[in-house]
């Protein structure tokens, strides 16, 4: 741990509390009704900006729970607080990713005012979105997610959706494209869904899941350049910068970093590495909290048993990535959660987050090239005999 970290996200978590139930969710506390108060968002910024840490283009993360069960008010005094706390040359900008069930025209002029990344998490149509995604009675959350979103459509504000696969999801690409397109959503990503925490996903105890994910992800990229529609997949145009970057510039990964993310919980404790981890339980890493913004200094929380103890054994599974993984250079040795999750340590290395997040949209798109380069090869020899 001897360079100084550079902070590049700051993830809050303003309440861990959420208003539906997700079948598929693995946040222990989500009907923890705590929330964050204004002194401690005024503690982690004022501890971030006078660390020198912090880097020129911050990005504040509102997440975990529904971060929109909190009224519009606190998210106008929070931003306001962290603009007079942030010192010249440091450019902080605010996302929040949300179940969209709550966006009314006044969470719009709130997003627009501050210009705040707006990710919805959205299933698919109906009969895949509800399958999942229910309330605590087991209602379907579909109608009120789309009226959020065509609210924000409504209201001209830029947004993208994160829609997680399960089975179902994944042998349905040509209706997700549909369902796309017929709601006006233009930015995708996908989530194949995952272990994580005490959820154990149906999808890998079936099997195939990289072919099933490969299958899907290739007949939705093909079928939605053929017209026009989607602007953004993130699974191509997103890995596309990693891909085809010079050499000498390196691919970063702020997860595997001592506060390459600073991840803080309601009550001010603080983590770093994976945000999925504050929360859970772990008595080898101090349940995965360095220290608590009150109380301690981010400096001391860089030193701290628990920050040590977790940088020692990811960087041992970083390494051991780097020997071993031809996917290293888009990678940069993957995120600690899974590994842990389902490994059972971070000094280790392969995962399906590698197969299906890294080697999947990777291969797809070297496929692609090696055809482009075939035939621009057979176009320059039909020039040359010509
Ligand atoms: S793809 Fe997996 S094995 Fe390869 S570098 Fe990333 S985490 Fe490591």
């Amino acid at each position: 741990m001897d360079s100084p970290p550079c902070i590049d996200t700051v993830v809050l978590q303003p309440t861990p509390f959420c208003n539906i139930a997700c079948r598929y969710c693995y946040l222990p506390s989500r009907s923890d009704t705590s929330t964050m108060s204004l002194d401690t968002v005024r503690a982690v910024f004022a501890a971030v900006f006078a660390s020198g840490w912090s880097h020129p283009w911050l990005t504040v993360i509102w997440h975990a729970g529904e971060p929109l069960v909190m009224p519009v008010a606190y998210y106008e005094e929070a931003f306001s607080l962290i603009a007079s706390l942030c010192p010249p040359g440091i450019e902080v900008r605010h996302a929040i990713q949300t179940n969209g069930m709550l966006i009314d025209a006044a969470w719009c002029a709130l997003f627009r005012r501050w210009e705040v990344g707006v990710g919805v998490s959205i299933d698919g149509p109906r009969e895949i979105h509800d399958a999942n995604r229910v309330t605590r009675q087991g209602r379907g959350t579909y109608d009120k997610t789309v009226a959020g979103i065509r609210c924000l459509i409504d209201k001209g504000i830029p947004f993208h959706v994160i829609s997680v696969l399960s089975a179902q999801g994944l042998q349905a690409p040509d209706e997700m494209l549909a369902f796309y397109r017929e709601v006006g959503i233009t930015d995708v990503c996908f989530n194949v869904e995952e272990s994580e925490g005490d959820h154990v996903s149906e999808l890998f105890s079936e099997g195939n899941a990289e072919a099933r994910f490969r299958a899907f992800l290739s007949t939705f990229w093909r079928k939605s350049r053929e017209s026009a529609g989607i602007r953004f997949l993130r699974e191509i145009d997103g890995m596309l910068t990693r891909i085809l970057r010079p050499d000498e510039a390196a691919g970063e990964n702020s997860q595997v970093q001592p506060f390459g993310m600073i991840n803080v919980d309601c009550h001010g404790n603080v983590s770093s590495f994976s945000p999925e981890l504050l929360g859970l339980k772990n008595a080898d890493y101090g349940d995965f909290i360095v220290g608590n913004i009150h109380t301690d200094s981010l400096q001391a929380m860089r030193q701290s048993d628990a920050m040590r103890a977790m940088h020692r054994d990811i960087a041992a599974g970083v390494a051991a990535c780097k020997a071993e993984c031809a996917y290293f250079a888009v990678c940069g040795g993957g995120s600690p959660i899974n590994k842990l999750t389902e490994n059972g340590s971070f000094a280790t290395t392969r995962t399906s987050f590698c197969d299906l997040v890294q080697k999947v949209p990777t291969d797809l798109i070297l496929e692609a090239l090696d055809r482009l380069e075939t035939v621009l090869d057979d176009d320059m020899l039909v020039r040359s005999a010509s």
